[in-house]
């Protein structure tokens, strides 16, 4: 199991230490974690990375995951999409469902901890189960920029509850919440299959594996299969892309447990992109496999992220940590990790001919491609590691059980 003392290939020996100081207000201290999947999603994989290391620094840190039915998740997803701004047909029936979710799992899942964290909507009701004893505090990590009002309102009534919200981004505060808020980027980890250094041979086998030529160079999304990622406009971008480049369009997204829209987004990609799949100019992926995303990630020549929405972004953290050059929306947490030009290149999700013009660009140019790599390497070594979001996390337990 990894330990704080791993990172020392990454992060300074004074900050390892720094962390662990903060720690040792926790001895004895124990926190629980609830989310809704243990797979998929970038929930599930920043508490992967955070909660071994935070055993490490020596809390007594735990992770446990609200069982759902089918019409559960139908129904959050669709809250998940409404507070991206969707409309929401929000009837008693569906908050009934969403709420009793929380209220079964209540009654066998029983807490002794000191302080409680949710993250996401999906069990924001487990709050009104029990008898508050410790702090709770609500992590969201969706982009909460311009949330449906309704929906907002029935969910203020669970929020009011807590102690503290957790936001991924400045915008994403809510100026009618009395409740105390906080923004806190998440990161990722640079220890993980998903982005530790891969050898060549390895980065060979997976590819070979899974279908993968690699004679010409790759253009790669990494998402779930989710509207609001647009793989209808990758796959657009890429046909235009193709007028100047022979290449591939790689799209992987495998399937979250929580998010029931996946397949009919998948099928509709699948229609669309038809002779251009047969011909292996796009290759479509469903399987869940790190060492797989790690490779892709390696040896595409551009990372695209062509998001409508996106609450931070985890495939732009770990494109840009295998200095890779990426080209993404100007939307929700993107900006936050790319400056424009910089870093990686920055556009309006509806400018597809633009997409299309810094892919080409980057293609024609190794040099500029590498550039951008290496400074978006650098900006996410500074700032997105999980480290620093484990040292932010253990500031605001400071705050929150004093
Ligand atoms: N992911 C993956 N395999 C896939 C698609 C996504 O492992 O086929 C991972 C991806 O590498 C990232 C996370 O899922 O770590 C997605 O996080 P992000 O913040 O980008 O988006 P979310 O899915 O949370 O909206």
């Amino acid at each position: 199991m990894r330990t704080l003392a791993d990172y020392n290939r990454c992060v300074d020996d004074a900050e390892i230490h720094r962390i662990y100081a903060k720690a040792s207000k926790f001895y004895e201290r124990h926190v629980v974690h609830f989310n809704s999947t243990f797979q998929g999603g970038g929930v599930a994989e920043i508490l992967y990375s955070l909660l071994p290391i935070m055993n490490d620094a020596g809390l007594y840190a735990e992770w446990r995951t609200l069982y759902g039915s089918p019409d559960f998740f139908m129904i959050t997803k669709k809250f998940h999409n409404a507070l991206q701004g969707d409309r929401v047909n929000l009837t008693s029936l569906k908050k009934r469902l969403y709420a009793q979710a929380s209220e079964t799992f209540s009654v066998f899942n029983h807490l002794n901890h000191d302080c409680v964290i949710v993250h996401d909507p999906q069990p924001l009701p487990l709050i009104s189960y029990y008898r508050k004893k410790q702090p709770w505090i609500w992590r969201c990590h969706i982009d909460l920029s311009a949330p449906n009002g309704e929906l907002w309102d029935f969910l203020k009534t669970y929020i009011l509850r807590y102690d503290h919200v957790v936001v991924s981004h400045e915008k994403y505060r809510q100026p009618d919440l009395p409740v105390p808020q906080r923004v806190i980027a998440p990161a990722i980890d640079p220890l993980t299959p998903k982005n530790m250094p891969l050898g060549e041979e390895d980065i060979q086998k997976y590819l070979r594996k899974y279908g993968i030529p690699t004679d010409k160079p790759l253009i790669t999304q990494i998402s779930r299969f989710d509207r609001h990622k647009d793989p209808e406009g990758v796959l657009r971008v890429f046909g235009k892309v193709r007028e100047s480049v022979d290449c591939r369009l790689v799209l992987c997204g495998s399937m979250a447990t929580d998010d029931p829209e996946g397949m009919k987004v998948f099928e509709r990609i699948e229609r669309k992109a038809g002779r251009l799949i047969d011909d292996k100019k796009v290759i479509l992926i469903t399987v869940e496999n790190n060492i797989l995303v790690n490779a892709l990630q390696r040896t595409s020549s551009v990372i695209v992220q062509k998001s409508l929405k996106e609450g931070f972004g985890l495939t732009v953290t770990e494109g840009l940590w295998k200095g890779k050059p990426v080209v993404a929306s100007n939307v929700g947490g993107i900006p936050l990790q790319i400056e424009e030009g910089v870093s990686g290149f920055l556009l309006d999700p509806r400018d597809e001919d633009g997409f299309a013009d810094r892919i080409v660009r980057i293609l024609g140019d190794p040099d500029l491609g590498r550039r951008l790599g290496t400074a978006g390497r650098e900006a996410v070594r500074k700032n997105f590691l999980i480290t620093r979001l484990l040292a932010d996390w253990l500031d605001l337990l400071a705050d929150v059980m004093r």
